[in-house]
């Protein structure tokens, strides 16, 4: 007797191993379905210790995870490093470019399509400071940050002429939220933990700069919590410029207009730029595929249960969306990695209800709080009202992020290396890695 033919399996093509798509990706492995995770990265980015890597606390490979290990023994899981470069809609296809040869890649055909782009750091218009003003948001930008943060301090060993070497001990960081506030505290305790093992330069007469435009320091957090935090910050030795807003930035400098209105120009060799974030273009994409525009930050406005607009098929989630509401307007959730990963959950959720012929539900956000580390045993937590600062703080943030990095063994790793800088102030990653920038690019 014939078996009765056996249905194709669903196909679900999954956009981005980062936080949001993953979290997708991980829950749709266990179902049946053939699921392709594409990203041009080989592997997932713990975004929030990138600052760490930045200031020589880990090594990149210990915030890192190789996304095709996370799916091994998955038969029905391929893991695909491409760009997404298209997305037909109507044809249901995804057009991939080559990162790693010339040859072409067939366009990938799916049933359900999710997309988990993630943001980049928005350099208000002025594309030209980037090459100045290093970001976080990747492996390479925390790197180069790393290198020049160093760099800086060597120079400044090196350096004769006292103006010169003030300019290589001035740090200026761009934008007071969680990331500059981290990367600001941070650069303090690199000062520190160097003073020891320099001769001619003292790193403790370095100026740390931290430049807001805002009128307090982590804006998202409670004022009580932000004052905290501020004063953690100056007793560390980092100096809060808030109201000013940065409006040059070139090899060497970077000018601000302070709230007077009066412009200043300050010397620094290394500037590190925190500041606003807009959704990756893959959110202009499909807005413009599906015959509308973006919203703030070029953020895609999708549906209540992360579906494009008129495509049930295709969700988004992430840092590059914001939520229809039931009374049309648009609501933007924080760029926070629990939004994402909560949002990749329910993407999962939702191609279970379609394949089992129940109605999608709307996406729900659980804030769990809010958390910023400022130094050594030092942070602030806004977690569901309760705030706290100081070690329990920082206690608190350490057991989440450690918590929430992939892999056992890098969790295990960074514990050790944690242990070894609380105990020592020991930062095993000092190290400048690639080739220096010359002078004055
Ligand atoms: C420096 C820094 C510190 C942060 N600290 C914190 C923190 O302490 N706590 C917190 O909750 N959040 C933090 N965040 C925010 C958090 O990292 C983001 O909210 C989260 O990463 C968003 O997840 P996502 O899945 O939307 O995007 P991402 O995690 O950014 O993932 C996007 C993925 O898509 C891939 N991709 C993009 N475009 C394409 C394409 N065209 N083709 C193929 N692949 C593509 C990328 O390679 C990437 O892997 C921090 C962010 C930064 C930059």
């Amino acid at each position: 007797m014939s078996q009765p033919p056996q249905a194709a399996p669903h196909r679900v093509v999954v956009v981005g191993g980062g936080f949001g798509g993953l979290q997708a990706a991980l829950k749709l492995a266990a179902m049946p379905v053939e699921l392709t995770l594409v990203d041009r990265r080989n592997f997932h980015l713990f975004q929030p210790l990138a600052y760490q890597v930045a200031t020589g606390a880990l090594a990149a490979a210990e915030i890192c995870f190789p996304l095709r290990r996370a799916f091994r023994g998955r038969g029905n899981v391929r893991v695909l490093l491409a760009e997404v470069v298209d997305v037909e809609l109507d044809a249901r296809r995804v057009r991939l470019r080559n990162v790693v040869s010339e040859t072409a890649l067939d366009p990938l055909p799916y049933d359900t399509l999710i997309v988990a782009g993630g943001a980049q750091y928005d350099y208000f218009g002025h594309d030209d400071w980037q090459r100045h003003a290093a970001e976080l948001k990747s492996l390479e930008g925390a790197l180069t940050v790393r290198r020049r943060i160093l760099g800086a301090f060597e120079a400044a060993e090196l350096e004769r002429d006292p103006a010169r070497q003030a300019a290589y001990l001035t740090f200026a960081v761009v934008g007071a939220g969680p990331t500059g506030v981290e990367m600001a505290g941070q650069i303090a305790e690199i000062a520190r933990s160097l003073r020891p093992d320099m001769r001619a330069a003292d790193p403790l007469r370095s100026r740390i700069l931290l430049i807001e435009m805002g009128d307090r320091v982590l804006a998202t957090f409670p004022p009580r919590l932000s004052a905290k935090a501020q004063r953690s910050l100056e007793r560390l030795g980092v100096t809060s410029r808030l109201g000013e807003s940065v409006i040059d930035v070139d090899a060497g400098s970077i000018s601000v207009r302070r709230p007077d209105g009066a412009t200043e120009r300050i010397e620094s060799e290394t500037v590190v730029w925190a500041a606003g974030v807009v959704a990756s273009p893959l959110a202009r994409l499909l807005a413009e595929r599906a015959g509308f525009g973006v919203e703030r930050a070029g953020r895609l406005a999708v549906e209540a249960d992360l579906s494009l607009p008129g495509h049930p098929e295709v969700l988004a989630l992430g840092d590059m969306v914001s939520l229809r509401q039931p009374d049309g307007s648009v609501r933007a959730l924080p760029g926070l990695a629990p939004v994402a990963m909560q949002q990749g959950r329910h993407a999962a959720r939702v191609v279970a209800d379609r394949l089992d012929g129940r109605p999608p539900r709307p996406f729900h956000y659980l804030d769990k709080g809010n958390l910023a580390t400022i130094g050594r045993a030092r942070a602030v937590a806004d977690v569901k009202g309760v705030q706290l600062s100081g070690f329990l703080a920082w206690a608190t943030w350490l057991i989440v992020h450690l918590w929430y990095l992939i892999g056992f063994e890098n969790r295990l790793v960074v514990l050790v290396r944690w242990s070894f800088s609380f105990f020592g102030r020991g930062r095993g990653a000092r190290l400048i890695t690639q080739a220096p920038e010359p002078p004055g690019d």
